[in-house]
């Protein structure tokens, strides 16, 4: 399994339920981050960085709703997105009539499939590569699920660790990583590496890129890490 497999934070006080949700998404090959409360939900957002968030309305203090406002007033949570568990419909029509901000709403007792394949959609936006599409950046094209990367049309040759870290570049040009965001998102954050060893990587990742001429798109950042474009 990759390390950069999306994260879902499932938050949900009922145990049976949030192991049932959580198992059901491991299966799906997601990583699973465990909350019980929104206080830990709230918490465990800046720790974990979830891509997604599956949030349960009825929980004990503070709501569901309460978590999803205050995720979606965040800058640092603002783009997460947010699917609302409810157990009634009314609830659902309420949700939306507050404009939490939440990005879907499924009622309970939902189907897995349907969950999964709305979790699918949302990812889809966020993480385009971790769901499996087809990126286009300028000249360089890099299609997930066969894993083939062209530049101006001729296929490129990529390392495993190369592939994922243009990936990642790929499914958001412009933006800075520094290297311990690389390290956590490719090489995973259980794991002791080097910040160097990025740099080594990097390095790979440019010659790849250019091994059938072209400029180097990727763009080192001073004092703040890695870009491309
Ligand atoms: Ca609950």
């Amino acid at each position: 399994m990759s390390a950069d497999q999306p994260v879902v934070l499932v938050v949900e006080d009922e145990a049976a339920q949030r192991e049932v949700l959580s198992y059901n998404l491991e299966a799906e090959g997601f990583r699973v981050a465990r909350a019980e409360n929104g206080e830990e939900a709230l918490m465990l957002v800046a720790e974990e960085q979830p891509d997604i968030i599956v949030l349960d309305w009825m929980l004990p203090n503070v709501s569901g709703i309460e978590v999803c406002r205050q995720l979606k007033t965040r800058p640092e949570t603002r783009g997460v997105p947010v699917i609302m568990l409810s157990a009634r419909s009314e609830e659902v029509d309420k949700v939306r009539g507050l404009e939490t901000g939440a990005d879907d709403y499924v009622v309970k007792p939902y189907s897995v499939v349907e969950l999964m394949a709305r979790v699918r959609a949302q990812l889809r936006r966020t993480r385009p590569a971790a769901a499996g599409l087809r990126l286009e950046y300028e000249d360089i094209v890099l299609d997930a699920e066969t894993h083939r990367v062209t530049r101006h049309g001729d296929s490129l040759k990529l390392g495993p660790t190369e592939f994922r870290l243009l990936s990642t570049f790929m499914e958001k040009p412009g933006r800075v990583w520094s290297r311990e965001q690389l390290l956590d998102r490719v090489w995973g954050r259980d794991i002791y590496v080097d910040t160097r060893t990025v740099d080594v990587h990097i390095g790979r990742l440019r010659k790849a890129l250019c091994q059938h001429g072209g400029g180097d798109p990727l763009r080192t950042v001073r004092g703040a890490g890695y870009a491309l474009g």
